[in-house]
C-alpha cells in the first residue's frame, strides 16, 4: 500500500511518481545485495543524476530542477523506502551544494555550481571530526593562508559520506582560534593533491554508503575557494543542517514506510489460530500504531518543509522533524522485525536490514539529544 499523497501540483504528481517507479524498478530488487557486499553504487547516482534528482531543490536559474521542498522531500522519501543508503547519498549530496549555492559569489556560483547540480557529480560534507561530532566548534582542522595566495588545510575529517568516492566535499575548517568565529568554509575538488581517504568504516548498517575519514595533509586551495567569507563557516554549517536535516526526516519516513509496507503485506498472507495475523487484534494494534507513527513523521516533516518553501524560518521544526520522523522509524521497523516473527529475524527479508539502518538516523546530522538541545533553545528564546 503505498504512502497516500497530497502533492501539490500534477508536475509534482509526475516527479514524485517517477522516483517511486525508479525506487521499485531499480532500486529495491539491488538493495539487499549491495548492502550485503557493502557496495557503493555509484552508477544509482549517476541514473538519478541524469533524471535531474541531485539538484532537484535548487533554481533552475543556478542548474537545479526548480522544485519546492515539499516535492523533493516527498522524491526523497520514495527512493529511501526502497534503498535507504541511496536515500541518504542523495540528501547528503543535496546538503553539500547548499553553502555554495546559500553564500557563494555569483562568480562562484557561475563557476560550479552548474555542474555540481547536472547529476554526473557527487558530492561530500566534511564537518564531524573524530573529536568533534556534537560539538563542531572544537574542530581542529585548519587551513591556513598562504602566499599564493590561497589556502593549506591539514587534519582530518571523520566520518565523511562518500568519503573517498565524491568528486568535491564541502569542507569545514579553522582559519583563526575563536571557538565558533573561526571556522570557514571551502570547495574542495575531489582529487585535491594532499586528499585521501582511509578505509571504509565497517558499520552495523547502512552498509551500501561508504563513510570514511578523510585526511587532509597541506591540500593547497585557491583563495576563491573560500565560500561566504572567513569566520562565516559555522553559521552556513548550521544552516545547511536545518535543510539536511529534513533531508534524513524524509529519509527515515520512507525507511518506515517501506518497512510498514512489508509488515502489513505479510500479516494478511500469515495465519495462525486458523485467520490472517493482521486479523488479531494484538497485531492489528500494533500495526495501527506503525501506520499512525509514519503518517505523523511525514506530516511534520512537510510542514517543516512548506514553511521552508515560503521563506518562514523551520529552524525548530526541522528539528523537530528529524527527532519524530528518526524515532519513528527506529519503532516502526522494530515492530516490523516482530510482526514477521522468526522470519523478520532472517535475511529472507529486509526488516532486518532497516531496523539497522534506522538507528544511524538518530545519530547523525546531530544527535537526537542535539535535536532535543537546539529545541529547547529556541523554546528558550521564543517560547513554544
Ligand atoms: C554513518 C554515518 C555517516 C555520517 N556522515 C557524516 C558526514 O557526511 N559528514 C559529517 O560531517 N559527519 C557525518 N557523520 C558524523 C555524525 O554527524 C556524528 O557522528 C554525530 O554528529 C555525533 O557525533 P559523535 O559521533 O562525535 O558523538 P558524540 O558527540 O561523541 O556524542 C556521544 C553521545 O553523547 C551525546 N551528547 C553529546 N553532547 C551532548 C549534550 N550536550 N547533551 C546531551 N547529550 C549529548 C550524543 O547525543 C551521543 O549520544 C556521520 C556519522 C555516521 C555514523
Amino acid at each position: 500500500m503505498p504512502a497516500e499523497r497530497n502533492l501539490p501540483t500534477p508536475e509534482a504528481e509526475e516527479i514524485v511518481g517517477l522516483a517511486r517507479s525508479v525506487a521499485r524498478e531499480q532500486l529495491a530488487p539491488r538493495a539487499a545485495g549491495a548492502e550485503e557486499d557493502a557496495a557503493f553504487p555509484r552508477d544509482v547516482f549517476r541514473t538519478l543524476g541524469e533524471l535531474g534528482f541531485l539538484g532537484m531543490p535548487y533554481p533552475e536559474e543556478v542548474g537545479g530542477a526548480g522544485q519546492p521542498y515539499e516535492v523533493y522531500l516527498q522524491a526523497l522519501e520514495e527512493i529511501s523506502a526502497a534503498w535507504a543508503s541511496v536515500g541518504v547519498g542523495l540528501s547528503v549530496h543535496v546538503m553539500s551544494c547548499y553553502p555554495l549555492a546559500g553564500f557563494g559569489t555569483a562568480e562562484q556560483r557561475e563557476t560550479w555550481l552548474g555542474e555540481m547540480l547536472a547529476g554526473d557529480l557527487l558530492g561530500g560534507y566534511c564537518l564531524s571530526e573524530a573529536d568533534a561530532g556534537s560539538d563542531p566548534a572544537a574542530m581542529r582542522t585548519r587551513a591556513a593562508p598562504t602566499d599564493a595566495p590561497g589556502w593549506s588545510v591539514s587534519g582530518a575529517k571523520a566520518w565523511v559520506t562518500h568519503g573517498g568516492e565524491a568528486d568535491f566535499y564541502t569542507l569545514f575548517a579553522r582559519t583563526s582560534e575563536e571557538r565558533s568565529r573561526g571556522i570557514s568554509c571551502f570547495l574542495v575538488p575531489g582529487d585535491a593533491p594532499g586528499l585521501s581517504a582511509a578505509p571504509p568504516e565497517r558499520k552495523m548498517g547502512l552498509t551500501g554508503s561508504t563513510t570514511a575519514t578523510l585526511d587532509y595533509e597541506g591540500v593547497e586551495l585557491a583563495a576563491d575557494r573560500l565560500i561566504g567569507g572567513e569566520g562565516a563557516g559555522l553559521q552556513i554549517a548550521l544552516q545547511a543542517l536545518d535543510s539536511g536535516r529534513l533531508g534524513i526526516a524524509a529519509v527515515a519516513t520512507g525507511l518506515a514506510q517501506g518497512s510498514l509496507d512489508l509488515a502489513v503485506e505479510y500479516a494478511k498472507e500469515r495465519e495462525t489460530f486458523g485467520r490472517p495475523i493482521i486479523e488479531h487484534q494484538g497485531l492489528g494494534f500494533l500495526l495501527a500504531d506503525m501506520a499512525a507513527a509514519v503518517e505523523s513523521a511525514r506530516a511534520v516533516t512537510l510542514e517543516a518543509a512548506r514553511r521552508r518553501d515560503r521563506g518562514l524560518p523551520f529552524s525548530r521544526q526541522a528539528s523537530i522533524a528529524k527527532l519524530v520522523a528518526t524515532d519513528a522509524a527506529m519503532k516502526v521497523t522494530t515492530d516490523a522485525v516482530q510482526v514477521l516473527g522468526g522470519f523478520g529475524y532472517t535475511k529472507e527479508f529486509p526488516v532486518e536490514r532497516h531496523m539497522r539502518e534506522a538507528k544511524v538516523m538518530q545519530i547523525f546530522e546531530g544527535t537526537n539529544q542535539i535535536q532535543r538541545l537546539v529545541i529547547a533553545r529556541h523554546l528558550a528564546r521564543q517560547g513554544g
